[in-house]
């Protein structure tokens, strides 16, 4: 720049050459020389009040001094100390030796060069107060970009984590294990996944109060963090429901895992006013090869399901038996299962009005397979003759009918409660409750058994499972 500017205005071509080559070298070491950004920037700030020195120089005019003034902010754009500086240092040192020695080429008028180092002063003040402008523009900026990050971590941490327990949340759970599971294929270990309910967590809410049921979370979200390693995960899946990630362990481990959650589990936990001994039902699984993240965590929730079946406050280690397999059919009456179906339908009608007049809080929804369970059973009542005589009514596959049974006992807990305090009017009809027993005992039989009949419940439904 500064030799086709010496050039254009008729230098000769070595001089030319020549005064295009300190700002150009120095430019040079500040781009290849490993010497670090903020020294690179100091250079780079000296290479261009070079260039505008010499442009001052060569043009011997006052006005190209704005070059100056436009390098300046350009220098500004590095946001850091140490180029400004050396830029303000660099144009005020030649001001004052320009301005002390050759006036003429710094000032043009007669008080400036008459009392050069008045002027001096006055020129640096206002090179100084532009600089000033200059800091205070990237000062604000950075402190609103310093505001934008730490407002985007948090709401990256918000969308990561559960506010009541900090623990990770279904999302992060579910990257975390992702993650895991490549890994395992790599390096060929297994990742286990602990499913952990607390068990009679609603009667804590109902009989001390909401915020008695959160301290309790809280607390316990802590224990089961204690349980496990860095590097493990421990998530809460929203109401009482936590997951555990551990990558890198075995199914020998297992029984161990789930000891020690227990054990973590059986101390009283101390809440405000109160203290209460609580346990939890814990379900694990273990992946092998090729093993899906949502199969794995779907294998964690049967065995807890299992865990609750077997009576709670134990565990249960998934393995194949636990695999779905068919029940086959049961013997129904068929009025008694459209009892059930019109109870249902009414239940979850009122509850879903109740909830839009803001009577009743939202609850957290069973999983999709309680969802498609229950439509199964009712397309499958839907085929059945009309008439008091029996029929035999085809199952779902025995862990989707534990897992309905399960979530539709808490539902059932929940309308309970409910109906006790006037917020809805619906009661489970006669019929219904026999078809419910029934549907109950089918899903709740020896899971190695499933061809055998049960025994009388004395309820007059005649139930068999073939
Ligand atoms: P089970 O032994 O079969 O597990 O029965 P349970 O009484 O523990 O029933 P369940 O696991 O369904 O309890 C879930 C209850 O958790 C339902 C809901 O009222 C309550 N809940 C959900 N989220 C929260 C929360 O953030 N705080 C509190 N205090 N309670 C919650
Ligand atoms: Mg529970």
């Amino acid at each position: 720049m500064v030799t086709v500017f010496a050039l254009g205005l008729g230098t000769s071509p070595w001089m030319a050459l020549s005064l295009g080559v300190p700002p150009v070298a120095v430019a040079l070491v500040a781009w290849k020389a490993p010497i670090g950004r903020r020294f690179s920037a100091s250079l780079s700030s000296a290479s261009l009040m070079l260039i505008a020195a010499l442009v001052v120089h060569i043009s011997g005019t006052i006005e190209a001094h704005f070059l100056f003034f436009i390098l300046v902010p350009v220098v500004a754009l590095y946001e850091d100390w140490a180029p400004l500086a050396t830029a303000s240092l660099l144009v005020l040192g030649y001001h004052a030796f320009m301005g002390l020695h050759s006036p003429t080429a710094v000032y043009n008028h007669q008080a400036a060069t008459d009392s050069p180092v008045a002027w001096s002063l006055i020129h640096s003040a206002l090179f100084l107060a532009m600089c000033v402008t200059s800091i205070v523009h990237w000062t604000i900026h950075e402190r609103a970009r310093r505001e934008e990050n730490t407002l985007l971590d948090r709401l990256a941490d918000q969308a990561l984590h559960d506010p009541l327990t900090g623990l990770a949340n279904r999302t992060l759970l579910h990257d975390r294990l992702n993650q895991a599971l490549s890994l395992s294929q790599r390096t060929g270990a297994s990742v286990m996944v602990i499913a952990v309910d607390i068990d009679g967590f609603k009667p804590v809410n109902d009989s001390y109060g909401h915020a008695t049921g959160d301290a309790l979370l809280v607390e316990l979200a802590q224990r089961l963090g204690s349980c496990i390693r860095a590097g493990d995960t421990a998530a809460r899946n929203g109401g009482d429901e936590f997951t555990l990630l551990l990558p890198g362990t075995t199914r020998e481990e297992a029984p161990g895992m789930a000891g020690r959650i227990l054990a973590a589990v059986s101390p009283p936990f101390s809440l405000p006013g109160v203290e209460l001994e609580m346990s939890v039902s814990v379900g694990l699984a273990v992946s092998s090869t090729g093993t899906e993240g949502e199969a794995l965590l779907q294998e964690a929730d049967q065995a807890m399901y299992s865990a609750k079946h077997n009576g709670r406050g134990g565990y249960v280690i998934f393995d194949r038996s636990l695999v779905p397999g068919t029940l086959g059919t049961m013997t129904v009456h068929p009025d008694q299962a459209r009892g059930w179906v019109a109870y249902t339908q009414s239940l979850r009608a009122e509850i879903a009005s109740a909830k839009d007049l803001g009577r009743i809080p939202e609850q957290s929804r069973g999983p999709e397979t309680v969802r498609r369970t229950l439509e199964s059973i009712i397309a499958a009542i839907d085929q059945l003759p009309h008439g008091p005589q029996t029929a035999k009514l085809p199952l779902p596959e025995r862990n989707a009918l534990e897992e309905f049974v399960f979530h539709h006992d808490l539902v059932q807990h929940w309308a309970d409660t409910l109906l006790a305090d006037s917020i809805i009017q619906v009661e489970r009809s006669a019929e219904a409750n026999l078809f419910w027993l029934a549907l109950r005992r089918s899903a709740m039989k020896d899971h190695g058994d499933p061809g055998n009949s049960p025994e009388s419940d004395g309820d007059n439904v005649p139930v068999a499972a073939t």
